[in-house]
């Protein structure tokens, strides 16, 4: 059983520095005295994405600020594989759901992908809350960096080919993903289509890519949410940190 497993976890931006104070923002202040319900004298854990994991210790809650007091480092930064999860935005409840397995399952950067049948937009102000939350249960001590929306096109323009590109193809000709990601070790991406599908066109597109390995996910068509999170579930089992 991992030790301190039972106190909260808090995500703060800047330095942690042990024996500093921390002055938590408003609304986490609140969450931590009100819905958790911790005093003055409790402990919590505390992570900014950089410098690993700390203990701190409330040493004073009001209705105007919470002051925390930064102690020991119990834990130190590993990087999570570097993979990547690009994905065409659909219904917002669904991205979030997306945002949030992707954080869970150890994504490094998320993108949003416009295709030529996305049909949703995304707010990535909403998103980046969401990945907070998720890092904050799953033990993360990293963020996943999460980019704005763009054109698969210009993606792929600036793309570094050492990268390879996993291209989740339902077109029914590709690999079977288990033997294809089992050779496809990080740096990585995933590709995964909106609700439309991709077009015969972009199938073409990225086909025609040397780092681009389309895969197959069986026999049914699983919505883009699904195929998300199988997909990067299957990478981590087979070639990742699982
Ligand atoms: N509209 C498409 C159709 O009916 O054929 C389905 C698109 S699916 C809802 C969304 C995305 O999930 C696809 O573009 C693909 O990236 C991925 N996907 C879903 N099922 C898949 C499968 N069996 N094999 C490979 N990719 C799949």
């Amino acid at each position: 059983m991992r030790a301190f497993y039972k106190l909260p976890r808090l995500y703060v931006t800047g330095e942690i520095v042990q024996g500093d104070d921390i002055v938590l923002p408003k609304d986490q202040g609140h969450f931590l005295s009100r819905v958790l319900r911790r005093t003055v004298g409790d402990q919590v854990r505390l992570f900014n994405g950089n410098d690993g994991e700390y203990l701190a210790s409330i040493t004073h809650i009001s209705k105007r600020e919470t002051v925390l007091s930064a102690g020991e480092q119990i834990r130190t930064l590993e990087p999570p594989p570097d993979i990547w999860l690009l994905f065409a935005p659909i219904k917002h409840k669904r991205n979030v759901f997306i945002v949030e397995k992707a954080t869970e399952l150890g994504a490094a950067l998320i993108q949003p992908v416009i295709t030529a049948r996305t049909t949703s937009r995304i707010n990535i102000d909403k998103m980046q809350a969401h990945v907070i939350e998720a890092a904050e249960q799953t033990e993360r001590l990293d963020l996943p960096q999460i980019r704005d929306a763009q054109k698969l096109e210009h993606i792929l323009a600036g793309w570094d080919k050492s990268r390879t590109l996993v291209f989740a193809d339902e077109g029914g000709d590709a690999k079977p993903a288990a033997t294809a990601l089992a050779k496809i070790k990080a740096p990585a991406a995933i590709l995964i289509g909106p609700e439309g599908g991709f077009t015969a066109d972009e199938r073409a597109m990225l086909r025609a890519k040397p780092y681009c390995v389309p895969i197959s996910l069986g026999p049914r068509i699983l919505r883009a949410d699904t195929a998300a999170a199988a997909t990067l579930a299957l990478w981590q089992a087979v070639s990742g940190d699982w």
